[in-house]
């Protein structure tokens, strides 16, 4: 029932359970950001976002997004693609986003970097990760990154930013923090080794405080915005 959806109020309230759970985990609320999830919503859902300050929008599918990225094109937003990527669809997704948070091949990588080619700013993008280890998810495994990220680094038109994960369903909140806890480690000991990521995406509408907890930056908010999805 969109019509009792209050997309402002809802908003407000997640940004006020971002603030808190920042502030219970010692950090600072401005170092996670709100990602609005708005796959399957009419461009209008997003206006009324945008009016409330909403900035960053996460898209899945592509030719929905480009409908909306062309509808919007009055506003300034921040289009992020977050969803699985064929590599005949990589074109797109370059010239159109400045944000992906789905790269999980390394090929994948290496067509975005050449395709976004020199008239746009570096694509910012973060490598997706099979935290949970299950065959039927896309992402790297953790122990295949150290293998990647030079790779990836070496791409001119690509800015690498950090690490991404869609997590299995957990059922506690110390479950969710268990789980996302190994991708926290692993942004730690690449920055260690000096390569400056400053980007964790993970968390959602049902895992968002134990991600925050964990180091989120960037937490992907869909059901809790806009109501669940038909
Ligand atoms: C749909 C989706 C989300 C948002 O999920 P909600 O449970 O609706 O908050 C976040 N990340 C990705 C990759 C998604 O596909």
């Amino acid at each position: 029932m969109p019509d009792s959806i209050n997309i402002a109020e809802n908003i407000q309230q997640i940004q006020q359970n971002i603030a808190r759970a920042a502030e219970k985990y010692h950090r600072d609320k401005n170092s996670v950001q709100l990602l609005a999830v708005s796959k399957t919503r009419p461009a209008e859902m997003l206006r009324q976002a945008y009016q409330v300050g909403q900035r960053n929008f996460g898209e899945n599918y592509l030719q929905e997004a480009l409908q909306k990225i062309q509808a919007l094109s009055d506003l300034s937003i921040v289009w992020h693609f977050i969803g699985a990527i064929q590599s005949n669809k990589t074109r797109d997704i370059a010239q159109h986003f400045s944000w992906v948070h789905s790269v999980d091949r390394l090929k994948i990588a290496r067509r975005l970097s050449e395709q976004r080619g020199d008239g746009l700013a570096p694509l910012n993008i973060c490598l997706q990760v099979n935290i949970s280890e299950e065959s039927s998810k896309a992402g790297f495994l953790l122990n295949e990154l150290d293998g990647v990220i030079e790779e990836v680094r070496k791409l001119p038109h690509i800015k690498l930013r950090g690490l991404m994960a869609i997590p299995a369903q957990a059922d506690s909140f110390e479950q969710q923090r268990q789980i996302f806890k190994p991708l926290r480690e692993k942004l730690e000991s690449f920055n260690q080794q000096g390569y400056g990521l400053d980007t964790l995406s993970m968390g959602m509408s049902n895992d968002m405080e134990a991600a925050i907890a964990e180091g989120a930056t960037i937490v992907r908010i869909g059901t809790a915005i806009f109501g669940r999805r038909e």
